[in-house]
C-alpha cells in the first residue's frame, strides 16, 4: 500500500497495484483484520499527488441477528490526494518528501469504515437465534414453543377469537 513517487515527474501519471493486510479499530461488529486490494492510478500535477482508483477491502462480520461469522467484499472507488507541502486543505493527505513514500493505509482504513453497511447479516432471510434456548434457526429448528404471547396483546386477541367462534 506504499506508492514510491520517487521517478515520478510533473505532469506524468503511473499505474499503482497493491494488496495487504490492514488494520480496523475494534468493533463487535466487524473483525479488525481486512484483506484489502486494489489498483489505480497516481498523478502527480505541481506537487500535489493524486491517487485514483478501486479498492475491495474483505471483511469478516458477525450477522447482527444470528451473531454467525460470514465475510463480505466491499468495493469503492477512491480519490485522494496527497501532498508534502503543510496546507490549509484539510481534505489533502501530507507525506514525507524524506523518502518520497505515498502509504495508502489511512486513507483507505477511512474509506472502509465509511462504506461499512449500517447492519450486517449473513443472508437477507436469516432466522436469527431462539429467543428461548439461543440455538441458531437458520441450521434448523430445535423445538422451543417460540409462540408465546405478550400478555399487552392478549385482551386484543380475545377479541379476535370472540369474533371468529
Ligand atoms: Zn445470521
Ligand atoms: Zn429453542
Amino acid at each position: 500500500m506504499n506508492i514510491n513517487v520517487d521517478s515520478l515527474n510533473n505532469g506524468f501519471s503511473k499505474d499503482v497495484e497493491f494488496n495487504g493486510n490492514i488494520t480496523l479499530p475494534e468493533s463487535l461488529v466487524y473483525h479488525k483484520d481486512v484483506y484489502v486490494q486494489g489498483k489505480g492510478t497516481i498523478t502527480n500535477s505541481y506537487g500535489k499527488y493524486t491517487f485514483k482508483g478501486n479498492v475491495v477491502a474483505k471483511v469478516t462480520f458477525n450477522c447482527n441477528c444470528c451473531l454467525k461469522q460470514f465475510d463480505e467484499e466491499i468495493s469503492f472507488n477512491m480519490l485522494e490526494v496527497f501532498s508534502k507541502d503543510m496546507t490549509d486543505d484539510d481534505e489533502i493527505w501530507l507525506f514525507s518528501s524524506k523518502d518520497n513514500i505515498i502509504t495508502l493505509e489511512e486513507p483507505i482504513k477511512t474509506n472502509i469504515l465509511l462504506n461499512l453497511p449500517m447492519k450486517s447479516l449473513c443472508s437477507e432471510n436469516c432466522k436469527g437465534l431462539c429467543r428461548i434456548c439461543g440455538h441458531n434457526l437458520n441450521d434448523g429448528d430445535c423445538g422451543c414453543d417460540r409462540d408465546f404471547i405478550d400478555p399487552r396483546f392478549e385482551k386484543f386477541l380475545h377479541l379476535f377469537n370472540n369474533k371468529e367462534v
